[in-house]
Protein backbone atom coordinates (compact mmCIF):
# COMPACT_ATOMS: atom_id res chain seq x y z
CA UNK A 1 0.00 0.00 0.00
CA UNK A 2 1.18 3.40 -0.68
CA UNK A 3 2.46 5.51 2.30
CA UNK A 4 -0.33 8.24 1.19
CA UNK A 5 -3.95 6.76 1.13
CA UNK A 6 -7.63 7.74 1.99
CA UNK A 7 -8.60 6.87 5.39
CA UNK A 8 -12.42 7.61 5.77
CA UNK A 9 -12.27 9.92 2.71
CA UNK A 10 -9.29 11.95 3.46
CA UNK A 11 -6.14 11.66 2.45
CA UNK A 12 -2.87 10.68 5.17
CA UNK A 13 0.61 10.68 5.58
CA UNK A 14 0.85 7.04 7.04
CA UNK A 15 -1.26 7.64 9.77
CA UNK A 16 -1.38 11.64 9.63
CA UNK A 17 -4.16 13.54 8.21
CA UNK A 18 -2.65 16.19 5.65
CA UNK A 19 -5.61 18.67 7.21
CA UNK A 20 -3.50 18.64 10.13
CA UNK A 21 -0.11 19.09 8.38
CA UNK A 22 -2.12 21.71 6.50
CA UNK A 23 -3.46 23.50 9.85
CA UNK A 24 -0.06 23.38 12.09
CA UNK A 25 2.38 24.20 9.06
CA UNK A 26 0.56 25.93 7.14
CA UNK A 27 0.75 25.51 2.95
CA UNK A 28 2.69 24.76 1.01
CA UNK A 29 4.12 22.35 2.63
CA UNK A 30 6.52 19.15 1.36
CA UNK A 31 5.20 16.11 3.20
CA UNK A 32 7.34 12.92 3.14
CA UNK A 33 6.55 9.59 4.80
CA UNK A 34 9.20 7.66 6.10
CA UNK A 35 7.81 3.82 5.22
CA UNK A 36 7.94 5.36 1.74
CA UNK A 37 11.76 5.55 1.37
CA UNK A 38 11.95 3.01 3.52
CA UNK A 39 10.16 0.60 1.73
CA UNK A 40 12.09 1.35 -1.99
CA UNK A 41 15.07 1.39 -1.03
CA UNK A 42 14.28 -1.71 1.13
CA UNK A 43 12.98 -3.11 -2.55
CA UNK A 44 15.89 -1.79 -4.45
CA UNK A 45 18.74 -3.98 -2.16
CA UNK A 46 16.74 -6.98 -1.55
CA UNK A 47 16.66 -7.85 -4.86
CA UNK A 48 20.40 -7.72 -4.87
CA UNK A 49 20.63 -9.81 -1.74
CA UNK A 50 22.77 -12.15 -2.55
CA UNK A 51 25.74 -10.53 -4.09
CA UNK A 52 27.94 -8.29 -2.76
CA UNK A 53 26.70 -4.42 -3.17
CA UNK A 54 25.66 -1.03 -1.68
CA UNK A 55 22.89 1.46 -2.61
CA UNK A 56 24.30 4.66 -2.51
CA UNK A 57 21.30 7.07 -2.52
CA UNK A 58 21.93 9.96 -4.81
CA UNK A 59 21.17 12.48 -2.30
CA UNK A 60 20.45 15.52 -4.94
CA UNK A 61 16.90 13.83 -5.27
CA UNK A 62 16.03 14.84 -1.88
CA UNK A 63 18.76 15.75 0.57
CA UNK A 64 17.13 16.73 3.83
CA UNK A 65 19.28 15.72 6.59
CA UNK A 66 15.83 14.04 8.19
CA UNK A 67 15.77 12.04 4.57
CA UNK A 68 19.12 11.34 4.94
CA UNK A 69 19.37 9.90 8.33
CA UNK A 70 16.34 7.58 7.77
CA UNK A 71 18.00 6.05 4.96
CA UNK A 72 21.53 6.10 6.84
CA UNK A 73 19.93 3.97 9.76
CA UNK A 74 19.09 1.16 7.22
CA UNK A 75 22.50 1.06 6.00
CA UNK A 76 22.32 2.94 2.93
CA UNK A 77 25.58 4.46 1.43
CA UNK A 78 25.27 8.08 -0.30
CA UNK A 79 26.25 9.32 -3.98
CA UNK A 80 26.81 13.24 -3.65
CA UNK A 81 27.62 15.95 -5.79
CA UNK A 82 29.04 18.85 -4.13
CA UNK A 83 30.69 19.27 -0.82
CA UNK A 84 27.59 20.51 0.54
CA UNK A 85 25.72 17.19 -0.07
CA UNK A 86 29.17 15.43 1.52
CA UNK A 87 29.08 17.48 4.46
CA UNK A 88 24.95 16.85 4.63
CA UNK A 89 26.03 13.36 5.10
CA UNK A 90 28.51 13.60 7.15
CA UNK A 91 26.60 15.36 9.71
CA UNK A 92 24.19 13.00 10.09
CA UNK A 93 26.55 9.86 10.46
CA UNK A 94 26.65 8.28 7.19
CA UNK A 95 30.43 6.80 7.47
CA UNK A 96 32.73 7.96 4.85
CA UNK A 97 33.93 4.35 3.64
CA UNK A 98 29.57 4.49 2.04
CA UNK A 99 30.16 8.06 0.11
CA UNK A 100 30.99 8.22 -3.76
CA UNK A 101 31.34 11.55 -5.14
CA UNK A 102 30.06 12.16 -8.81
CA UNK A 103 29.89 15.08 -10.74
CA UNK A 104 31.55 17.08 -13.57
CA UNK A 105 33.25 20.14 -11.89
CA UNK A 106 34.29 19.14 -8.60
CA UNK A 107 36.63 21.92 -7.63
CA UNK A 108 39.87 21.92 -5.49
CA UNK A 109 38.37 22.85 -2.32
CA UNK A 110 35.60 20.11 -3.08
CA UNK A 111 38.47 17.38 -3.58
CA UNK A 112 40.68 18.24 -0.91
CA UNK A 113 37.77 18.25 1.57
CA UNK A 114 36.44 14.72 0.38
CA UNK A 115 40.31 13.30 0.37
CA UNK A 116 40.06 14.92 4.32
CA UNK A 117 37.07 12.55 4.47
CA UNK A 118 38.32 9.80 3.16
CA UNK A 119 35.18 8.78 1.02
CA UNK A 120 34.56 5.28 -0.62
CA UNK A 121 35.14 6.49 -4.29
CA UNK A 122 35.54 9.05 -6.63
CA UNK A 123 33.66 9.21 -10.13
CA UNK A 124 35.90 11.11 -12.33
CA UNK A 125 34.73 12.67 -15.20
CA UNK A 126 37.39 13.50 -17.63
CA UNK A 127 41.03 13.59 -17.92
CA UNK A 128 41.97 17.04 -16.07
CA UNK A 129 40.03 16.07 -13.22
CA UNK A 130 41.71 12.98 -13.06
CA UNK A 131 45.01 14.83 -13.07
CA UNK A 132 43.68 16.82 -10.67
CA UNK A 133 42.61 14.35 -8.14
CA UNK A 134 46.18 12.96 -8.37
CA UNK A 135 48.15 16.44 -7.86
CA UNK A 136 45.82 17.14 -4.86
CA UNK A 137 45.69 13.79 -3.10
CA UNK A 138 49.71 13.80 -3.67
CA UNK A 139 50.20 17.21 -1.58
CA UNK A 140 48.02 15.95 0.65
CA UNK A 141 50.06 12.52 1.15
CA UNK A 142 47.09 10.90 0.58
CA UNK A 143 45.23 7.76 -2.23
CA UNK A 144 42.33 8.96 -3.69
CA UNK A 145 40.25 5.55 -4.56
CA UNK A 146 38.88 6.47 -7.90
CA UNK A 147 36.25 4.75 -10.75
CA UNK A 148 36.12 6.48 -14.18
CA UNK A 149 32.62 7.15 -15.16
CA UNK A 150 32.23 5.82 -19.04
CA UNK A 151 29.69 7.20 -20.90
CA UNK A 152 27.90 4.32 -23.12
CA UNK A 153 26.79 6.26 -25.81
CA UNK A 154 23.21 4.71 -24.95
CA UNK A 155 20.44 6.84 -25.50
CA UNK A 156 17.56 5.90 -22.24
CA UNK A 157 14.98 7.43 -24.10
CA UNK A 158 14.13 10.11 -21.45
CA UNK A 159 13.75 13.41 -20.98
CA UNK A 160 16.29 15.91 -22.69
CA UNK A 161 16.96 17.49 -19.69
CA UNK A 162 17.87 14.40 -17.81
CA UNK A 163 19.44 12.06 -20.29
CA UNK A 164 23.27 11.83 -19.71
CA UNK A 165 24.47 8.64 -21.15
CA UNK A 166 24.67 9.77 -25.27
CA UNK A 167 27.70 11.63 -26.49
CA UNK A 168 25.83 14.50 -27.10
CA UNK A 169 26.09 15.49 -22.88
CA UNK A 170 28.87 16.38 -20.71
CA UNK A 171 28.69 13.62 -18.96
CA UNK A 172 31.86 10.55 -18.07
CA UNK A 173 34.42 9.91 -20.96
CA UNK A 174 33.66 7.93 -23.97
CA UNK A 175 33.93 4.24 -23.46
CA UNK A 176 36.26 3.92 -26.40
CA UNK A 177 38.56 5.75 -24.17
CA UNK A 178 38.52 4.10 -21.30
CA UNK A 179 41.88 1.74 -21.60
CA UNK A 180 43.26 4.43 -22.34
CA UNK A 181 42.24 6.72 -19.24
CA UNK A 182 42.74 3.67 -16.80
CA UNK A 183 46.37 2.94 -17.96
CA UNK A 184 47.29 6.72 -17.47
CA UNK A 185 45.25 6.61 -13.80
CA UNK A 186 47.51 3.63 -12.57
CA UNK A 187 50.77 6.06 -13.37
CA UNK A 188 49.54 8.98 -11.88
CA UNK A 189 50.48 9.17 -8.24
CA UNK A 190 48.16 9.24 -5.49
CA UNK A 191 45.44 7.20 -7.11
CA UNK A 192 44.11 3.82 -6.59
CA UNK A 193 41.67 2.39 -9.15
CA UNK A 194 39.07 0.71 -7.95
CA UNK A 195 36.05 0.78 -10.06
CA UNK A 196 33.86 1.60 -13.05
CA UNK A 197 31.14 4.20 -12.93
CA UNK A 198 27.82 4.71 -15.30
CA UNK A 199 24.99 6.71 -15.04
CA UNK A 200 23.21 6.66 -18.31
CA UNK A 201 19.74 9.40 -16.82
CA UNK A 202 16.87 9.43 -15.24
CA UNK A 203 12.98 8.37 -14.92
CA UNK A 204 14.26 5.45 -17.54
CA UNK A 205 11.23 3.28 -17.96
CA UNK A 206 12.25 0.19 -19.84
CA UNK A 207 15.22 -1.96 -19.39
CA UNK A 208 16.84 -1.98 -22.67
CA UNK A 209 19.11 0.94 -21.94
CA UNK A 210 20.18 -0.84 -18.82
CA UNK A 211 20.65 -4.15 -20.32
CA UNK A 212 23.07 -2.51 -23.20
CA UNK A 213 25.01 -0.38 -20.51
CA UNK A 214 25.17 -3.89 -17.78
CA UNK A 215 27.01 -5.17 -21.18
CA UNK A 216 28.98 -2.84 -22.30
CA UNK A 217 30.67 -1.97 -18.40
CA UNK A 218 30.95 -6.30 -18.13
CA UNK A 219 33.17 -6.14 -21.18
CA UNK A 220 35.07 -2.92 -20.26
CA UNK A 221 35.52 -4.67 -16.96
CA UNK A 222 36.93 -8.17 -18.58
CA UNK A 223 39.02 -6.08 -20.53
CA UNK A 224 40.53 -3.43 -17.47
CA UNK A 225 41.01 -6.54 -15.21
CA UNK A 226 42.50 -8.82 -18.44
CA UNK A 227 44.85 -5.58 -18.42
CA UNK A 228 45.92 -6.05 -15.22
CA UNK A 229 43.86 -3.58 -13.77
CA UNK A 230 42.43 -4.71 -9.31
CA UNK A 231 38.62 -3.40 -9.83
CA UNK A 232 36.48 -3.65 -7.16
CA UNK A 233 33.20 -2.84 -7.97
CA UNK A 234 30.90 -1.45 -10.65
CA UNK A 235 28.76 1.61 -10.08
CA UNK A 236 25.50 1.47 -12.38
CA UNK A 237 24.50 4.90 -11.26
CA UNK A 238 20.48 5.43 -10.76
CA UNK A 239 17.87 6.41 -13.08
CA UNK A 240 15.33 3.33 -12.83
CA UNK A 241 11.75 5.39 -13.25
CA UNK A 242 8.70 5.87 -11.41
CA UNK A 243 4.90 5.78 -11.51
CA UNK A 244 3.92 9.36 -12.02
CA UNK A 245 0.30 8.65 -13.43
CA UNK A 246 -1.44 6.14 -11.22
CA UNK A 247 -3.93 6.18 -13.96
CA UNK A 248 -1.71 4.86 -16.73
CA UNK A 249 -1.15 1.77 -17.38
CA UNK A 250 2.51 1.39 -18.21
CA UNK A 251 4.24 1.27 -15.29
CA UNK A 252 8.40 1.04 -14.66
CA UNK A 253 10.32 -2.18 -14.13
CA UNK A 254 9.91 -3.59 -11.04
CA UNK A 255 13.37 -4.05 -9.03
CA UNK A 256 13.62 -7.66 -9.33
CA UNK A 257 13.34 -7.22 -13.01
CA UNK A 258 16.21 -4.42 -13.04
CA UNK A 259 18.44 -6.77 -10.88
CA UNK A 260 18.28 -9.86 -13.18
CA UNK A 261 19.20 -7.57 -15.86
CA UNK A 262 22.04 -6.14 -14.01
CA UNK A 263 23.09 -9.49 -12.65
CA UNK A 264 22.68 -11.50 -16.11
CA UNK A 265 25.55 -9.31 -16.97
CA UNK A 266 27.63 -9.11 -13.98
CA UNK A 267 27.19 -12.06 -11.65
CA UNK A 268 30.62 -13.86 -13.19
CA UNK A 269 32.62 -11.45 -12.42
CA UNK A 270 31.93 -11.49 -8.64
CA UNK A 271 32.54 -7.55 -8.44
CA UNK A 272 30.57 -5.23 -5.60
CA UNK A 273 27.72 -3.49 -7.30
CA UNK A 274 26.91 0.20 -5.92
CA UNK A 275 23.98 1.94 -7.20
CA UNK A 276 22.72 5.24 -6.90
CA UNK A 277 19.41 5.47 -6.93
CA UNK A 278 17.57 8.75 -5.71
CA UNK A 279 14.28 9.48 -7.69
CA UNK A 280 13.17 5.82 -7.11
CA UNK A 281 13.67 5.74 -3.42
CA UNK A 282 12.15 9.28 -2.84
CA UNK A 283 9.44 10.42 -5.61
CA UNK A 284 6.69 8.83 -4.43
CA UNK A 285 7.66 9.27 -0.71
CA UNK A 286 6.42 12.92 -0.99
CA UNK A 287 3.75 15.41 -1.74
CA UNK A 288 3.53 18.84 -1.98
CA UNK A 289 0.43 20.55 -0.13
CA UNK A 290 -0.85 23.49 -1.54
CA UNK A 291 -4.64 25.44 -0.64
CA UNK A 292 -6.95 26.54 -3.38
CA UNK A 293 -6.59 30.76 -3.33
CA UNK A 294 -9.10 31.01 -6.25
CA UNK A 295 -11.11 29.23 -9.13
CA UNK A 296 -10.86 31.15 -11.45
CA UNK A 297 -12.89 31.38 -14.88
CA UNK A 298 -10.99 31.96 -17.75
CA UNK A 299 -12.44 32.35 -21.70
CA UNK A 300 -13.21 28.82 -22.31
CA UNK A 301 -10.50 27.62 -19.73
CA UNK A 302 -10.66 27.06 -15.63
CA UNK A 303 -8.06 28.34 -13.73
CA UNK A 304 -7.25 26.78 -10.15
CA UNK A 305 -4.87 28.98 -8.51
CA UNK A 306 -3.21 27.55 -5.31
CA UNK A 307 -0.42 28.88 -3.08
CA UNK A 308 2.38 26.57 -4.36
CA UNK A 309 3.88 27.92 -7.55
CA UNK A 310 6.68 26.52 -9.84
CA UNK A 311 9.57 28.31 -7.33
CA UNK A 312 8.38 25.15 -5.06
CA UNK A 313 7.96 22.60 -7.59
CA UNK A 314 9.87 23.33 -11.23
CA UNK A 315 9.66 19.81 -12.63
CA UNK A 316 6.19 20.38 -14.72
CA UNK A 317 7.51 23.55 -16.89
CA UNK A 318 11.23 22.57 -16.84
CA UNK A 319 11.00 18.97 -17.27
CA UNK A 320 7.47 18.72 -18.45
CA UNK A 321 6.95 15.99 -16.27
CA UNK A 322 3.38 15.26 -15.19
CA UNK A 323 2.74 15.09 -11.64
CA UNK A 324 -1.10 13.88 -10.61
CA UNK A 325 -3.14 16.18 -8.41
CA UNK A 326 -5.53 14.63 -5.94
CA UNK A 327 -8.21 16.30 -3.26
CA UNK A 328 -7.24 16.45 0.14
CA UNK A 329 -10.90 15.24 0.96
CA UNK A 330 -11.87 12.92 -1.48
CA UNK A 331 -14.69 13.83 -3.86
CA UNK A 332 -17.68 11.80 -4.23
CA UNK A 333 -17.48 9.14 -6.83
CA UNK A 334 -20.57 11.11 -8.65
CA UNK A 335 -19.12 14.77 -8.52
CA UNK A 336 -18.80 16.88 -11.43
CA UNK A 337 -15.56 16.70 -13.54
CA UNK A 338 -13.90 19.90 -15.14
CA UNK A 339 -11.23 20.35 -17.32
CA UNK A 340 -8.95 23.05 -15.52
CA UNK A 341 -5.35 23.87 -15.19
CA UNK A 342 -3.66 24.17 -11.71
CA UNK A 343 -1.67 27.52 -11.67
CA UNK A 344 0.76 29.24 -8.78
CA UNK A 345 0.45 32.89 -8.29
CA UNK A 346 4.55 33.24 -10.13
CA UNK A 347 4.18 36.42 -12.52
CA UNK A 348 5.48 33.59 -15.55
CA UNK A 349 3.23 31.51 -17.76
CA UNK A 350 5.44 28.32 -17.24
CA UNK A 351 4.09 28.66 -13.57
CA UNK A 352 1.59 25.51 -13.81
CA UNK A 353 1.51 22.19 -11.33
CA UNK A 354 -1.12 20.62 -13.71
CA UNK A 355 -2.65 21.12 -17.35
CA UNK A 356 -5.45 20.32 -18.70
CA UNK A 357 -7.01 17.58 -15.95
CA UNK A 358 -10.26 16.66 -15.73
CA UNK A 359 -11.10 16.01 -12.12
CA UNK A 360 -13.84 17.05 -9.42
CA UNK A 361 -13.66 20.88 -9.54
CA UNK A 362 -12.18 22.01 -5.97
CA UNK A 363 -13.12 25.01 -4.06
CA UNK A 364 -11.31 28.57 -2.86
CA UNK A 365 -9.67 27.17 0.53
CA UNK A 366 -9.54 23.42 -0.47
CA UNK A 367 -6.26 21.54 -0.11
CA UNK A 368 -4.82 19.56 -2.90
CA UNK A 369 -1.62 16.95 -2.86
CA UNK A 370 0.57 17.00 -5.55
CA UNK A 371 1.31 13.48 -6.04
CA UNK A 372 5.06 11.97 -6.53
CA UNK A 373 6.96 14.86 -5.30
CA UNK A 374 9.78 13.40 -2.87
CA UNK A 375 12.38 13.65 -5.52
CA UNK A 376 13.45 17.09 -7.43
CA UNK A 377 11.10 18.58 -5.65
CA UNK A 378 12.07 21.01 -2.73
CA UNK A 379 15.75 20.40 -3.29
CA UNK A 380 14.65 22.55 -6.79
CA UNK A 381 12.84 25.40 -4.57
CA UNK A 382 13.88 28.59 -4.49
CA UNK A 383 12.68 31.88 -3.09
CA UNK A 384 11.54 33.60 -6.91
CA UNK A 385 9.42 36.29 -6.36
CA UNK A 386 10.44 36.89 -3.10
CA UNK A 387 8.34 33.97 -2.10
CA UNK A 388 9.50 31.96 1.43
CA UNK A 389 11.50 29.01 0.87
CA UNK A 390 8.72 26.00 1.12
CA UNK A 391 9.18 23.54 4.49
CA UNK A 392 9.13 19.83 5.10
CA UNK A 393 7.91 17.31 7.28
CA UNK A 394 8.48 14.23 7.91
CA UNK A 395 6.24 11.51 8.89
CA UNK A 396 6.54 8.21 10.54
CA UNK A 397 3.13 6.22 11.52
CA UNK A 398 1.20 8.27 13.56
CA UNK A 399 4.05 11.15 14.76
CA UNK A 400 5.34 13.89 12.54
CA UNK A 401 8.29 16.20 12.46
CA UNK A 402 8.95 20.09 11.13
CA UNK A 403 12.55 19.12 9.45
CA UNK A 404 13.02 22.44 7.87
CA UNK A 405 10.72 25.09 9.08
CA UNK A 406 9.38 28.20 7.14
CA UNK A 407 11.71 30.85 6.92
CA UNK A 408 10.44 34.21 8.13
CA UNK A 409 10.26 37.40 5.48
CA UNK A 410 13.09 38.69 8.30
CA UNK A 411 15.19 35.87 7.25
CA UNK A 412 14.49 36.21 3.10
CA UNK A 413 15.20 40.07 3.00
CA UNK A 414 17.76 40.00 5.67
CA UNK A 415 20.44 38.33 3.51
CA UNK A 416 20.36 41.22 1.14
CA UNK A 417 23.11 44.41 2.00
CA UNK A 418 22.92 47.77 0.77
CA UNK A 419 26.55 49.35 -0.31
CA UNK A 420 27.61 51.68 1.97
CA UNK A 421 26.88 54.46 -1.65
CA UNK A 422 23.26 53.69 -1.00
CA UNK A 423 22.75 53.22 2.73
C1 LIG B 1 21.15 12.25 -10.71
C2 LIG B 1 22.12 11.16 -10.56
C3 LIG B 1 21.74 9.95 -9.98
C4 LIG B 1 20.33 9.66 -9.54
O1 LIG B 1 19.45 9.58 -10.62
P1 LIG B 1 17.94 9.08 -10.37
O2 LIG B 1 17.32 9.11 -11.71
O3 LIG B 1 17.32 10.03 -9.43
O4 LIG B 1 18.03 7.70 -9.82
C5 LIG B 1 22.71 8.98 -9.82
N1 LIG B 1 23.99 9.16 -10.20
C6 LIG B 1 24.39 10.33 -10.76
C7 LIG B 1 25.79 10.48 -11.16
C8 LIG B 1 23.48 11.36 -10.96
O5 LIG B 1 23.88 12.49 -11.52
Amino acid sequence: MSSFAYRSGVLHAEEVDLRDLASTVGTPLYVYASAGFEKQYLDMTRVFADVPSLACYAMKANSNQAVVATLARLGAGMDVVSEGELRRARAVGVPPEKIVFSGVGKTQGEINYALDQDILCFNVESEPELEQISALASARGRVARISIRVNPDIDANTHAKISTGTYANKFGIPIEDAPRMYAKAAKLPGLSITGIDVHIGSQITDLAPFDAAAERLAALAVHLMGEGHRLEHLDFGGGLGVTYDPQSNSRPPEPQAYAQTILRHTRKLGLKLIFEHGRLIAANAGVLLTRVIHVKQGAGKTFVVVDAAMNDLIRPTLYEAYHHVVNVIEPAPDAPRETLDIVGPVCESGDYLAQKRTMALPRSGDLLAVLSAGAYGAVQASTYNSRLLVPEVLVKGNRFAVVRPRLSYEDLIGLDRLPDWLS
